[in-house]
């Protein structure tokens, strides 16, 4: 069965933790550790955040989001098929 998987861009952006408003995560509030993999999240302003956190927390809190920018995508494909 098709299933709806999400790609991530695959490019990795060094940065210290010190250039960060917070140096914990605004999902498990936890220190972000040596070489911990972060993210941010593109439907709300929950700041930087573990790669691992953002996952759980973008396929709950925000699955209508989700659900609509994966229709969008769907008409898209549709389109340029026309
Ligand atoms: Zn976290
Ligand atoms: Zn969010």
């Amino acid at each position: 069965m098709t299933k709806n998987i999400l790609w991530r861009e695959g490019w990795i952006k060094p940065l210290l933790t010190e250039s960060l408003p917070s140096e914990k995560c605004g999902i498990c509030n936890r220190e972000f550790g040596e070489l911990d993999f972060v993210t941010s999240c593109e439907f709300c302003e929950i700041g930087i955040i573990h790669d691992i956190c953002a996952n759980n927390h973008i396929s709950t809190t925000h699955a209508k989001e989700l659900g609509e920018k994966i229709n969008k995508h769907k008409e898209k494909q549709l389109h340029s098929f026309q």
